[in-house]
Formats: structure tokens, sequence, C-alpha cells
């Protein structure tokens, strides 16, 4: 907040300081043309100008420096309705400007206040009558002359246009301000949906094999012991998979690294379209993959390594070369009857896997103690 903007007044104090002096020069107007009529003497004219002239500014000067401007604003509203209606019962209740004056004063409680506002005013309104009668004129003279008659229904035709332009201007204000409101209402739903968008974008990636688009070994790692336990609540077998490409050294040596990828891919591929929606197909690192088989057993999970090396073993090469063919060794292992962890479990399957090289690899393994591997016993 600039220190400008801190002097500025509030807004009611703006608001009435700019109708009161606007109204009170229509009133010094209209009421000086009644006393005129009147022929009124010096006193009235002092009191008339202290009144009109000089009042407003006091108001606007006090109003300013308070420390609860809408507050002091509505009790001068309320000392305004007391003063001007004094005039009106020490004039003794001329009736056209009696009228615009009450509506014009209980209205601008009415804005500020409701009903209550309505009754405040009145109270004042009666208070300043009642004073103003008597201390001046305790007589009662309504009639008015043909020009203070006109100056009263100017000032009230002019006071109401001002009032209607004033609403006009704050509705405006608040329509705009709705707008905007709704505008950045949905440009913050668009930011949140992009938001949350990323969020499972970046979830995604976080468990994604950015090669192969299988899921990757912290995905298995977090699933497959909720597996594990939902089998053995339900009594029910489970298998895994190992998948290893037997010589693929050679492959990305002949072909190149990039049909290496393009060799894992296709085997990918292959996992996921000889999957049942329930299998978790996973890249376990390298040219390894391993297949999470909930509810098969073993003579079924066998069968399905068959098919596996089988059809792998048909697929072409991505280019000519050395290596004509790929193919697979797999080690497959049974919960309960190999393993009863998860670690354990993977412990079987990798032995088996390593049983399977150790064989003469394009084979599938299964069950038995996990073995120590030794690489150069494979190579060999
Ligand atoms: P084995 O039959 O004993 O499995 O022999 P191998 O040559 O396949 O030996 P190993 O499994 O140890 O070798 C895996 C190779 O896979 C080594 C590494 O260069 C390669 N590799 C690992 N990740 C990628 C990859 O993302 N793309 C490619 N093209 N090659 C990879
Ligand atoms: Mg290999």
């Amino acid at each position: 907040m600039t220190g400008k903007e801190r002097a500025r007044p509030h807004w009611a104090v703006r608001m009435n300081y700019r109708n009161r002096s606007l109204s009170a020069l229509l009133l010094l107007a209209t009421i000086g043309s009644h006393l005129s009529d009147l022929g009124a003497g010096l006193p009235a004219w002092l009191a008339l100008a202290a009144t009109f002239l000089v009042y407003p500014h006091l108001v606007y000067a006090v109003g300013k420096r308070s420390a609860r401007p809408l507050e002091t604003e509505i009790r001068f509203m309320l000392v305004d309705a007391a003063l001007y209606c004094g005039w009106v019962g020490a004039l003794g209740f001329p009736a056209w400007i009696g009228f615009i004056l009450v509506v014009a004063l209980v209205l601008n409680l009415v804005v500020f206040r409701g009903m209550t506002g309505m009754a405040l005013a009145l109270g004042a309104v009666a208070v300043g009558l009642a004073a103003g009668w008597a201390l001046a004129r305790p007589e009662i003279a309504p009639a008015t002359g043909t020009l203070t008659t006109a100056l009263s229904m100017l000032s009230l035709f002019l006071y109401l246009m001002a009032f209607g332009h004033d609403a006009y201007t704050r509705a405006l204000q608040l329509r705009q301000t709705r707008d905007r409101l709704r505008d950045n209402e949905q440009a913050l739903q668009r930011q949140l949906g992009e938001i949350q968008a990323l969020q499972t974008q970046l979830k995604q990636q976080a468990e994604l094999d950015p090669l192969t688009g299988l899921f990757n070994r912290r995905y298995l790692t977090a699933t497959m012991e909720r597996e594990m336990a939902r089998m053995r609540r339900e009594g029910r077998p489970l298998s895994l998979m190992l998948i290893d490409i037997d010589h693929f050294k050679a492959v990305n040596d002949t072909l190149g690294h990039q049909a290496g990828d393009e060799c894992l891919v296709r085997l990918a591929t292959l996992l996921k379209i000889n999957t049942r929606e329930s299998d978790v197909v996973c890249r376990w690192g390298g040219d390894e993959f391993l297949v999470l088989l909930p509810t098969l057993p073993r003579e079924a999970a066998l069968e399905r390594a068959e098919t596996y090396r089988k059809a792998f073993e048909s697929l072409p090469m991505p280019r000519g070369g050395e290596v004509q063919r790929a193919t697979l060794s797999i080690g497959v292992a049974c919960h309960p009857d190999d393993a009863r962890s998860a670690d354990a479990l993977i412990a079987a399957a990798d032995a088996a896997l390593y049983r399977a090289k150790q064989g003469g690899r394009n084979r599938v393994e299964h069950g038995g103690a996990p073995a120590a591997r030794d690489p150069s016993a494979i190579d060999a």
C-alpha cells in the first residue's frame, strides 16, 4: 500500500462528502428562496450559510480522520436528518421542502442500514422537526412560492438521479469484479488440471521403463508383496518367471545398440500380448524381464514360459547380420512350493534361470533351491 492510498479517505466518506455538499447547494437555493419569500432576517441567513456551506466540510474533516469511518458517517447521516429537519420545523413545515428532505434523508440511511436505518432516520427526523418547531416558529405554514416549489422538485429530481447513477456504477463494478473472479477461478481450475495431469504423468514415469513401456523394478517390488499376501489369504498359487536373452551382448555387438533396443522392445511386446490382465510384466534390468503370474500353478506357468521361448525364437531379428536369431532362457519359481517370501521366490527363479543358462540356454528351468551364480561357468 502506498502513502497516497493510505491517505485516501474511506469510500463512504468520499461518497457522502460529494453527495452532501452538492445537495447542500441545492437546499441552500431552495430554502434561501423560501427565506426570501418570508423576508427573513440576518440570523436566519447566517444559520442557512452555516448549515449548508460550512457543515458539510466540517463533517468531511472529521470523517476522513475517523478510525471507524463507516460508523462515523452513519452517525453524521443521523445528524443530517435532525439538522435539516430542524429547518423544516423552524420554517413551519413547508410541504415540498419537508417532503424532499425526509425522502432523501431516510433513503440515505436505508442504503447503509436497511429497515433499521429507516427507523433510525425517522427518529432523527422527528427530533429535528420537533426541535426546529419549538425553537423558531411554532406554527404550520405548508405553502411555498412557485420558485421554491420548482427548486424543491428540481432538487429531488437531481438527488434521485445522482443516487441512481451511483447504484448503477456500483452494480457495474460488482459485475466486473465477479467476471474477473470467475476468469481467475477458471484459470486456476485449468492450472489445477495441468498439475494433476503432470502428477499422473510423473507417477507413471516413476513406475515405467522408458524403452519398453513395461513396469520397472520399483513398481514390481511394491506390487509383489501385495500380490503374494493376497494369494496367501486366498490360498492360491503364484508363479514368477525370470527371462533373459541369450548372448544379448552379441546382438548388440553385431547388429548395433539400436537393433539391441529394438530386440528388447520386441520381447516386451511379445510378453505384453501374451499375458492376462492380472499378470505383471516388468523389465527387471538390462536384458532381463520378470513376469508375475498370480493364481497360475507351476504347470501352466511352465507352459506359458515355453510359449514365450518358442515365440521369441521364431521372431526375425531387426536387421540381417551374423546373429540370425535370438533365444531366451527362463527360470520359473512357484509360491508356496519353491519359496514363501518375495525375495526367496525371486532368488529361486534366478537359480532356475542360472541352471537354464548352464544347461545350454534356450530352455526353461524351474523350482529348486537358490544357487550362487557363477557367470564364468555360464559363459564358458
Ligand atoms: P547371457 O546369455 O549369459 O545372458 O549373455 P548376455 O550377452 O546376454 O549377457 P548379459 O545378459 O550379462 O548381457 C546383457 C547385455 O545387455 C549387456 C548390456 O550391454 C546390454 N544391455 C543392457 N541394457 C541394454 C539396453 O537398454 N539396450 C541395449 N541395446 N543393450 C542393453
Ligand atoms: Mg542375457
